[in-house]
This record gives C-alpha cells, sequence and structure tokens, in this order.
C-alpha cells in the first residue's frame, strides 16, 4: 500500500514509481536543486505555512527529487510512508529521537553495525534511553529482556559478518504482544531480496548508502513505516531536526533503485558460487553464509528472503596471521570496510570493525581471529577466485 497505488510489480516500480513529469516532459527525473520554493501570493504563502494547502516551502521540509525517492522505495518496501535522510545513522538517530523519552527502553541485537552500537549505548543512554543487547536468534533472549518500559526491538538480519538470521515474523509477534515497535534495518538484503513490512515488522531503516546507491557514491539513509508512525511522527522530527537527503543525492539513489533487483540477483549469485568455492578449500575451518546447505538457518533463509544477498565470512585456519596474509595477498579486492558496491572489499572484523571489543567479548559474538569477510561486488567470479586463492597457496 505504498503512495504509488498501481498495482505494478517489483521491477517496474523500480524505475518508475515517483516521478511526476514538469512541464518540460523530461523522461528522466530532474534534480531540483532549490532550498526554497515561491507562492503566488502573500494568502498562498500563508495557507501553506498554516498546512491548509499542501505544498513546497522549503528542502528541510519536502523537496520533488527527494519524494520521488521516498515514493519509490516506499513502493519497493510496501510501506504507508518514507522519509529519506542524510545518512543511515540519522535515519536510526531521527527514528529514536522522534519516538523515545527518557525512561524508555530498547532490546537490540548484539550484532549490529557498530556505530549503531555507540549511538544506543554512548548517546541514547545520556538521555536516559537504555538498551540491553541480545544474541539475534534467541527468541527466548528477547522476550527475556523486554521490559514495561521497552518501545523498540532492534535488529539486522542477516547479520554482519557471521550471517545469522533472526525470524522477523516471531519477533514482530512478539513486539505487538508487548506493545513494542520492530525495527529492522534491512541494509544487506533491501526490499528485492527481503520486505520486512510484510513480514510485521513496523519500521524499515536504510542505510543508501550501501546497495540502494549500489556504486559507492552518496551517503544516504531511509526510515519506512506507517503513516502515524513515519510519516507524522518521524518526519515531524526530521523536518525539525534538520538531518534530511539532499535533491542530489536522492537523485543517485533513484539511479541505484532502477538497477537494484539485477544487482542484487547478480550479488547472490556470485556469492553463492563463492561460498561454494571456499566451502571446498582445506585451509578454511568454516563459511558463513545463508545460501549454503551447512548454514544452521538456511531453511529460514529461503523462506524468509528471496535471494542470500552478498555478503559472506569465512575463518581461516591459521588464525590471525593467515588471515592478514590472504588479505595482503589480493591485487583486486578492495581492503575496506565499505559494503553495498559494484566492487568486491575484504576486511578482518577482528582487528577493524569489531576491534573495540575484548577478545573474550569477541569470542561471545564469534568473531574468531582468522575470520575475514567479503562483501562480494559484481566482478568476475574467477577473478575473485583468483584473488584469494593466491593467499590460500
Ligand atoms: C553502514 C550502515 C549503517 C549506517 O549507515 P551510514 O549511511 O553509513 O550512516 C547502518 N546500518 C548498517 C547495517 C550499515 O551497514
Amino acid at each position: 500500500m505504498s503512495e504509488f497505488d498501481d498495482d505494478y510489480s517489483f521491477d517496474t516500480l523500480a524505475v518508475r514509481a515517483g516521478q511526476v513529469r514538469s512541464a518540460e516532459g523530461e523522461h528522466g527525473e530532474p534534480i531540483f536543486l532549490t532550498s526554497s520554493y515561491v507562492f503566488s501570493s502573500a494568502a498562498e504563502a500563508a495557507k501553506r505555512f498554516s498546512g491548509e494547502q499542501p505544498g513546497n516551502i522549503y528542502s528541510r521540509f519536502t523537496n520533488p527529487t527527494v519524494r520521488t525517492f521516498t515514493q519509490r522505495l516506499a513502493a519497493l518496501e510496501g510501506a504507508e510512508s518514507c522519509v529519506a535522510t542524510a545518512s543511515g545513522m540519522s535515519a536510526i538517530l531521527s527514528t529514536c529521537l522522534a519516538l523515545l523519552k527518557t525512561g524508555d527502553h530498547i532490546v537490540s541485537s548484539r550484532s549490529i553495525f557498530g556505530t549503531t552500537t555507540m549511538l544506543f549505548s554512548n548517546y541514547l543512554a545520556k538521555l536516559g534511553i537504555e538498551t540491553s543487547f541480545v544474541d539475534l536468534p534467541d527468541l527466548s533472549a528477547w522476550a527475556a529482556a523486554i521490559r514495561p518500559q521497552t518501545r523498540l526491538l532492534f535488529l539486522e538480519t542477516p547479520s554482519n559478518p557471521l550471517t545469522e538470521l533472526a525470524d522477523i515474523k516471531q519477533l514482530a509477534e512478539l513486539a505487538q504482544q508487548h506493545d513494542c515497535l520492530l525495527v529492522v534495518d534491512n541494509c544487506f538484503c533491501t526490499p528485492a531480496l527481503q520486505q520486512p513490512i510484510k513480514l510485521g515488522a513496523d519500521i524499515v531503516i536504510h542505510s543508501a548508502t550501501k546497495f540502494l546507491d549500489g556504486q559507492g557514491r552518496c551517503v544516504g539513509g531511509a526510515v519506512l513505516g506507517s503513516k502515524d508512525v513515519v510519516g507524522t511522527d518521524v518526519y515531524g522530527f526530521l523536518r525539525t531536526a534538520g538531518p534530511t537527503m539532499s535533491a542530489f543525492n536522492a537523485w543517485v539513489f533513484l539511479k541505484g533503485l532502477e538497477t537494484l533487483n539485477i544487482r542484487m540477483q547478480a550479488h547472490s549469485a556470485k556469492a553463492l558460487a563463492l561460498a561454494q568455492w571456499l566451502e571446498q578449500e582445506p585451509k578454511i575451518a568454516r563459511v558463513y553464509y545463508p545460501g549454503l546447505a551447512s548454514h544452521p538457518q538456511h531453511q529460514l533463509a529461503k523462506i524468509q528472503q528471496t535471494g542470500f544477498g552478498g555478503l559472506l565470512s569465512f575463518e581461516l585456519k591459521g588464525g590471525q596471521d593467515a588471515a592478514w596474509k590472504l588479505i595482503d595477498a589480493t591485487r583486486m579486492i578492495s581492503i575496506t570496510a565499505n559494503l553495498g558496491d559494484t566492487r568486491s572489499t575484504i576486511t578482518h572484523p577482528a582487528t577493524t570493525t569489531h576491534g573495540r571489543l575484548t577478545a573474550e567479548q569477541r569470542h561471545q559474538t564469534g568473531i574468531a581471529d582468522g575470520l575475514i569477510r567479503v562483501a562480494v561486488g559484481l566482478e568476475d567470479i574467477a577473478d575473485m577466485q583468483k584473488d584469494l586463492a593466491r593467499g590460500l597457496a
């Protein structure tokens, strides 16, 4: 039920939803680089400001290019409303500050983006909003952590880097029983592979920086959900506090959405081929990828997702030394923590994204010293294999 009301399918919505042609009859979407809008009279200005007449006032509130992006993404996620933000982090911040107050409580998966953990633990905590962290796949741990003050359940599925899944339907029921909102950061799957709102989630968060752009160009984010929660409450915070998306970035993300499905299919196919190849390698202890039959939640992944995504990790038997040697032996794959790009990237989580954790905490969360994460891009599979095989030799 999006604002784009024809019942077109995903691929059609991805290239056409949200576009309103101007009097120029342009085929491609224009970029409206304007900070404010002109009224035909003082009376019209007054009506716009009072809300009596809908329409543009100022680009912190609304912008036609940004609106095309939010309507298109809403159509793809099956959401009533969408707001666009300056980054993925400002999407999470805006959601929390719009919906929470001092004394409220969040239950969050332990396996979330490191900066989100810091936002919850360091900054929301300062405002008297407490967060409890639980193991993502453990439904009983979620249930046990809920208090009367709990307002949000927050997660990413599959997780990064170990690709664990949460059962979104079950968590949505749990959230409903306790009058909480289920928030899913859908960054890794994108609506091309997983649509959490259709599974009962209340809010979907995006870092548009990743697969929605898909070519590593712009930083941006989005929040999706109901007209009341997102279209009114989160939007109200956003237009007041100001971490909104620029028209230029919205235009770049629109171009990304047009190819989202075919890119996600390609990322998934290449990641599966690479994961199967890695699983045959004697120097690798374990491969983590939801598309492998050996993945403990392979069945759930098949039901909940329409593809397995571009993220995989694997553990080398030789520990950190072997992991660093493999990374340093690559010539093509980029050594960087970013993901969701056409270019494949490789990282050593224990000394980068999870380097701030103690050895004990890393052990608890399964981040072994020999673990390597690959965000599989769109290069040729044989070239990726050649690049990784050098370090395995
Ligand atoms: C990158 C990322 C974010 C933060 O997004 P930015 O656009 O970098 O602010 C949030 N969640 C996940 C899962 C991410 O990968």
